[in-house]
């Protein structure tokens, strides 16, 4: 029985398997690794976009300035996506 599972998981088919991905928050360094489920063929940046999406309904801001935390998107930025001016 508990081979039948398994092998329902590792659904030749569906080519899709668990792989655990990282994202760290660049402001805090909080980490948040799950489980996602992804194509066995996918590029490693594709896996981090999975996971980027997943993390985005959940708060997080993951974009090009980098991934942050709910907790630095609610310090750090009011909403207001300004470029970096990095006047002198
Ligand atoms: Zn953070």
């Amino acid at each position: 029985m508990a081979e039948q599972i398994a092998a329902a998981i590792r659904d030749p088919n569906s080519g899709a398997m668990p792989v655990q991905v990282a994202v760290y928050c660049d402001d805090c360094g909080r980490t948040d690794a799950r489980d996602y489920l992804v194509v066995e063929t996918s590029t490693k940046a594709e896996r981090f976009e999975v996971a980027r999406k997943h993390l985005r309904n959940e708060g997080w801001q993951c974009d090009a300035h980098g991934d942050y935390c709910p907790d630095c998107v609610a310090t750090s930025w009011s909403g207001e996506d300004d470029q970096d001016g990095d006047q002198q």
